[in-house]
């Protein structure tokens, strides 16, 4: 669990855990990392796909039924 300690430095981003849920006793993680960018660097849910504000890169979301 080492990206808990990176999180730790994140502060002002601390809002984000709201994007965890616990499920089986464990969390989750629903936000998305840009794979340009890397993790730290989460990209902004708009309904149908995610932005990275940083580098600018949509990812479509596929559905997976
Ligand atoms: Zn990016």
């Amino acid at each position: 669990m080492d990206y808990w300690r990176r999180w730790g430095r994140l502060g002002k981003q601390a809002q984000l855990w709201k994007k965890y849920k616990v499920q089986d006793g464990k969390l989750v993680r629903e936000v998305v990392f840009c794979p340009r960018c890397g993790e730290g660097y989460i990209m902004a849910d708009h309904g149908d796909r995610y932005y990275c504000g940083h580098c600018h890169y949509t990812q479509f979301k596929t559905e997976k039924k």
